[in-house]
């Protein structure tokens, strides 16, 4: 049996920086299960798809085909065969994934690559619906979350050291956005995990949360 480590939380909550160390310290994968609904919302955009015509989403989401593959212990996205890494991460993807992962097709096709991932090998696994709908098993749960204002003055963080010009207030209003939409959905929303740990990294370093979960694993 493979060892699963589930981490779920809102938008800009730590989970991809917490889960690349924690994988990295327990030699396991990590599975950046946001980056594959980027992917796909990245495809879908291209096609000229509007993120409102839910149709058009259904037709045109199985002609994507997304996958994963590890380049120096790095997740490396393939959409239809092709590293689509340094082009899903624009404010703009983050609204269409937002809008396309409460398409049903969307999610079937991605929650299954993401259990089969979990099968075959230990997993440090973060999204929105690991612990609830993806890894209902998983050994280790955890819901990292953060205030709106600390996550926007991350990412604004985050945004200004590369040089781009931005807006806080604009940045947070996005966020909640996100978190709205994502909790509210009819499908695998945003919520913690009955048995989930939470964590709360608001006033917590990166090596806390990490040394906490990592706690939490050696607690079994
Ligand atoms: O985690 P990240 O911000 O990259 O995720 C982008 C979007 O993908 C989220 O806002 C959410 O709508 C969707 N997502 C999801 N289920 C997951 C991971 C991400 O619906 N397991």
């Amino acid at each position: 049996m493979s060892f699963q480590i589930a981490i779920d939380g809102p938008a800009g909550a730590g989970k991809s920086t917490i889960a690349r160390k924690v994988a990295k310290e327990k030699g396991f994968i990590y599975v950046d299960t946001g980056a594959m609904y980027r992917a796909m919302a990245y495809y879908l955009l291209c096609q000229g798809v509007s993120p409102n015509d839910d149709e058009e989403i259904g037709r045109k989401c199985s002609a994507a085909d997304i996958t994963i593959c590890y380049e120096k212990g790095e997740q490396i996205v393939l959409l239809n065969g092709k590293n689509v890494n340094d082009v899903i991460r624009t404010e703009e993807v983050s609204r269409m994934a937002s809008m396309s992962s409460k398409h049903p097709q969307v999610r079937k096709r991605l929650t299954q690559l993401q259990k089969e991932l979990a099968r075959t090998s230990d997993v440090v696994m973060d999204g929105r619906d690991i612990g609830t709908c993806v890894l209902p098993d998983a050994d280790v749960k955890v819901y990292l979350t953060a205030s709106v204002e600390v996550r926007a003055k991350r990412r604004y963080d985050e945004l200004t050291a590369k040089h781009v010009v931005c807006d806080l207030g604009q940045i947070a209003e996005d966020i909640a956005q996100r978190d709205e939409q994502d909790m509210t959905r009819d499908i695998a929303p945003l919520k913690q995990a009955k048995d989930a740990v939470l964590v709360d990294s608001s006033h917590m370093t990166i090596d806390e949360v990490a040394k906490k979960i990592l706690d939490l694993c050696e607690a079994l």
